[in-house]
Order: structure tokens, then sequence, then C-alpha cells
């Protein structure tokens, strides 16, 4: 591939050079007080952009595994019940640590292309009358598969039940790009990563802990040390960090949450919109159906895209990045060879978005896959002409 083009993989994203810059540091003395000048403003940036006011923000060096993992093993014990339901990889990555870790999770059975399905969770949660349920896992954004499930109808589900379940909710793919509310949803713990929304390097496990998830890890007793957030919050408390911190990636977050704030989060969610929208333009402009079911479950940060009967996938990708360089994301389980996933999410451009468009145009064209050249281009620039307001300006 080339490091000239734009990457089009749903995560890591593409990485702003201010961003590149600010990671790029010489050694710091991490005991000494420069450090917490830069930890506490990354810290207190992220929690801006969960929209939580009375949440914790801890920062791993990890991914968004390590995010999951910081969730789970914080605030549950051995043998704890856990609702979930399984519609892409991610969830089922999810649910499988879960089990690992010796928990008893009820999957609720879903489609892959559908959403989290709060009404199935209500009948789950209503019927455990004895709230043997300690926690209900949802994932935001199902990045295999392109849906963006309702966090808000899944904290409705448990505020009708009447369950005091804790509510985790996996945004490594939204958070930063997409519409999140921490407080407002009720979420217990937050799980993201520096390398989506973030537009940084992998490296950063990021969560925020609800004031009950906070109190819920002094009793919880499945076995943390790397990811024990008691000890992160010790630490913090004096400027400091209970290990050697990746300070060049905490520079970056503090940097990313500035510039994801001075655009204004609202700005960031309508360019996500706006860019995802032509991408979705383009999509039905080559006559193809995208994997999400309806269109209340359309992805602004990733576009799961399916093949007709008879192609490959998995060739569009390997035709994209080569001979074109450009990178694309694959299907990843059950629908691995039938869609082709293309991420637009974290610094990107409606100029950028159309060079993705165009290159997978030229992929599938290649491979006979019966799309006209120039026809999902065409549509995109449409919608980006007109819905970046430049038709109205000149109107006025
Ligand atoms: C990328 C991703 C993860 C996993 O993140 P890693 O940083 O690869 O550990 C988890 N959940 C979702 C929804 C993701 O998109």
């Amino acid at each position: 591939m080339s490091t000239q083009n734009p990457v089009f993989i749903p995560g890591p994203t593409n990485i702003p050079e201010v961003l590149r810059r600010a990671v790029d540091m010489p050694t710091i003395d991490h005991r000494s007080p420069l450090f917490g000048k830069i930890l506490h403003p990354a810290l207190a940036g992220v929690k801006k952009v969960l929209k939580a006011t009375q949440a914790q923000v801890f920062v791993f060096p990890s991914t968004g595994t390590g995010g999951w993992e910081t969730a789970i093993t914080n605030v549950l014990s051995p043998g704890d019940k856990v609702l979930a339901t399984r519609n892409g990889m991610f969830s089922h990555r999810w649910i499988d640590m879960c089990q690992r870790h010796g928990l008893d999770v009820t999957v609720v059975k879903q489609d892959w292309g559908d959403g989290v399905p709060a009404h199935r969770f209500e009948e789950v949660l209503t019927a455990d009358r004895e709230h043997q349920i300690e926690a209900v896992l949802a994932t935001h954004n199902e990045t295999a598969t392109g849906v963006r499930s309702d966090i808000a109808a899944v904290r409705q589900a448990l505020d009708t039940a009447k369950h005091p379940a804790l509510l985790f909710v996996d945004g490594v793919s939204s958070i930063g790009s997409m519409d999140f509310r921490m407080d407002e949803w009720g979420v217990d713990v937050a799980v993201a990563g520096s390398q989506k929304g973030f537009m940084l390097p992998p490296g950063l496990a990021i969560v925020g802990f609800s004031p009950r998830a906070v109190a819920a890890a002094e009793t919880a007793t499945l076995p943390r040390t790397f990811f024990d957030i008691r000890d992160m919050a010790k630490s913090y408390a004096s400027g400091g960090f209970p290990y050697t911190p990746p300070v060049g990636l905490l520079n970056g977050l503090r940097l990313a949450t500035e510039m994801l704030l001075e655009e204004g989060l609202e700005n960031v969610f309508s360019r996500h919109h706006r860019i995802a929208e032509g991408v979705r333009k383009a999509v039905a402009a080559w006559g193809l159906q995208l994997c999400a079911v309806r269109p209340e479950l359309y992805s602004d940060t990733v576009s799961a895209i399916r093949v007709p009967p008879g192609f490959d996938a998995n060739k569009v990708v390997a035709q994209a990045l080569n001979p074109y360089g450009v990178a694309f994301g694959t299907g990843l389980g059950d629908v691995a060879g039938k869609v082709f996933r293309i991420g637009h999410l974290g610094s990107l451009t409606d100029v950028m978005a159309l060079s993705g468009i165009a290159a997978a145009e030229m992929a599938m064209v290649d491979l006979g896959i019966p799309v006209k050249l120039g026809s999902g281009v065409a549509a995109a620039q449409e919608h980006y002409r007109l819905s970046v307001g430049a038709v109205q300006k000149k109107a006025a």
C-alpha cells in the first residue's frame, strides 16, 4: 500500500500531522510535574468527549480490548451473570472474554446486520426478578457490520424493568466520531481506544467509570493488577501513574481532545454523518446493499458493503490494495468474503472520502462486479456539494 493515500480501514484511522508530532516526544521524567500537565488535561478532555460530568476517566497502555478487560475485571466477580447480544465480531469477542473470565453470559441471539435488541433485553431483565444480572453489555457501534445501536433504548430497557444492573458500553468505534452521552444514557463503563475517533496511533485503552462502577471496584473479586482502576486513581491523585506511562500517546490524547472540542463535538458528528451519507449514496448508485438492515442502524463511522452473490469481497480489498495502494476493511467472522468495509471515521474530509469511493469503484470494475465507473463518485460528489453549504451560500 501507499502511505500517501488515506486509509479506509475502520481503525487505526488517519493521523493528522499535528497529532503525529504531539506523540513524537523526547523522554521526560514521568515523575516530574511536567507529566501531570499532560495527563490531567488529557483526562479532562476525554471526560468532555464522553459527555460525562460524574465519571472518572482512566487511560491504560493497551487497546480497546484492554478496555473491555478493565470494565469486567474491576466491576465483576467470578460467576457473575452478564447480559449481552452477539451481532458482530466485536460483540462476539467481548462475550468470549467474559466467558474466559468465568462470567455467566446470557447471550440474546441477534442477526449480524441488526442492532442490540433492547426489547429482548427488557424481557430478560424483567424476568430476572432477583436481580442476579450484574451487568448489561452493549456494543454501540458494531464495526464488523457497520451497525449503530440505540444505547438510550438499552438504558430505557433497564429502567423499564427497574433493574439495577450496570451498563457497559463498547464505544471504541463511536466515541469521538458519533454522539455518545455517558451521563444522559446512564452508562456505567464506557470503553474507547486511541486509534479510532481519537485519531492517534494504537496503544491506549480509554475508559470512563460512573460513580457506581467506581464503587463496585471496591468489592469486585475478578483478579486484576495491570488494569486495576484503584491503583490508577491513587496515582492520578498525585499526578503520577502506577507504572511507566506512554507519555507521547497521552500528549497526543491531550491535543486530540482539544482538537475535537475546538471543532465542536456536534460539528464533528455532523461531519461524520455527511461523509457517511456520501458513502451510502455511492453504495446505492452502485446498486449494492449495506450489511446494516435498516436505515436507523446505519453507522456514521463504517459502512459494510455486500458484494453481489458469486463475488468475493476479500478480492475487492486485495485489488484496492494492489495495484491502487488503498486499504479497506475485510469482512470478519460470519460476513467474511461477503462484505468489504469502508471506514470513514477520525480525521477525514469529503475529498478524502471521494478518493476512497473512487478506488473501491476501480477495484470492483477490475473484478467484473457490475458497477459503473464514476457512478458512486458522482453520487457522493453531488451529496457533498449540496450538504457542505457551498451551493446555498452562492445563491444567497
Ligand atoms: C476496534 C474495536 C475494538 C477492539 O479494539 P482493539 O484496539 O483492536 O483492541 C473493540 N470494539 C470495537 C467496536 C472496535 O471497533
